[in-house]
């Protein structure tokens, strides 16, 4: 094979490069200058529609590419018409590809904190100069994502991106044994609301199940006041009875962390799982847990945890079931979870925008 001077790069700095398409130029021949792999180039080619379209450069139309320090690909940009431009950004394994206004710059008032994990991640947060509210800030976001008292490994990282405003614009978690990442991407709508999202826009917090039983029937409300049948007194019930037979599989009713599993008093058999930072669910009376069901798992949405029984002070089988908000007990029948939204159909395209430029920025 040999190639023309057509696809030399026109100029280079800063592990950045710019191509001219030249006549018979192609996107392998640029890789192939750059050492980068046929396999690299089909997996970009592959991961989106719009990716097709460097299958054919245009003659005259310029292609940036840009790599790491370590050579490897970081990213591309390829003029498609005079007011698009195609956009790739390899961030793991994953290509994202967005088609963008050429006016739209990308901004250069991106800066980034890298946090490298030695304790603990408030320490080592401190240690880098993040200031307590962003700590908490982070912690709140991926809480329903990481435990931050068992998941951190020594040399994990966290890369937090600053647009100059309160909140980070990005907190990305880099694992350094499970070569897995959590992503969040700030992106506030034009009522005002905020919130942290992945890359394809998906809120990163749960939603709860209405109950932790498919077929329920409840047999005590949440009330102030509640006759108790063992202890014959009056006392407040801020909970949920389920009557359900003995065995019924319990759910849990959103993803969390599994913080307890065991016998507790006069809740007998008792799992309580967080999820996220706010909220807590306590299931009691349990006969028995879920299989292999540990403290410090991560449990799913929807997951058996453990099934019905009457351990504890307790007459009959029967779940009692508690929501614990902000450390305060809650009515799960009526009280209104806070929405966790995706990003809507009308602002994902400016939100990918938005996470195309800081992917690039890193
Ligand atoms: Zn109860």
């Amino acid at each position: 094979m040999s190639f023309s001077m057509a696809s030399t790069p026109a100029y280079a700095d800063n592990n950045t490069y710019h191509f001219t398409v030249k006549r018979g130029d192609s996107l392998s021949q640029y890789f192939y200058k750059l050492g980068l792999s046929n396999r690299l180039l089909a997996n970009l080619l592959f991961a989106n529609k719009n990716n097709k379209k460097l299958n054919q450069l245009i003659i005259g139309h310029k292609l940036t590419i840009r790599l790491r320090n370590n050579l490897q690909f970081k990213s591309l940009t390829y003029q498609l018409n005079r007011k698009t431009n195609l956009n790739i950004v390899l961030s793991g394994n994953d290509f994202s590809t967005i088609l963008n206004s050429q006016s739209k710059k990308t901004p250069s008032d991106l800066s980034t904190t890298v946090v490298n994990i030695n304790h603990s991640f408030g320490a080592d947060a401190q240690k880098s100069g993040v200031g307590f509210s962003t700590i908490n800030l982070i912690v709140k976001a991926l809480s329903w994502q990481l435990n931050f008292n068992t998941d951190l490994k020594k040399g994990d990282r966290f890369i937090i991106v600053n647009d100059g405003s309160a909140k980070p614009v990005a907190i990305i978690y880099q694992s350094i044994i499970k070569n897995k990442s959590i992503e969040a991407f700030a992106y506030k709508n034009k009522h005002g609301h905020f919130g942290y999202f992945d890359r394809s826009g998906r809120s990163l917090n749960s939603s709860f199940l209405k109950a932790p039983l498919k077929y329920k029937r409840i047999s005590s409300k949440f009330q102030l006041r509640r006759y108790h049948p063992i202890l014959k007194t009056w006392r407040p019930h801020r909970a949920v009875d389920y009557a359900a037979n003995y065995g019924t599989p319990v759910y849990s009713t959103a993803n969390g962390i599994i913080t307890t599993k065991g016998k507790k008093g006069a809740l007998g058999e008792t799992v309580i799982i967080q999820h996220g930072f706010d909220y807590t669910t306590v299931y009691a009376h349990l006969s028995r847990y879920a299989n292999s069901l540990y403290k410090g798992q991560k449990v799913k949405k929807d997951q058996i945890i453990g099934y019905v029984g009457s351990t504890g002070l307790s007459t009959a089988p029967h779940l009692h079931y508690e929501l614990h908000h902000k450390g305060k007990r809650r009515d799960p029948l009526t009280y209104k979870l806070t929405a966790q939204k995706s990003i809507s159909r009308a602002n994902l395209q400016d939100f990918k925008i938005k996470v195309n430029k800081i992917l690039s920025s890193l």
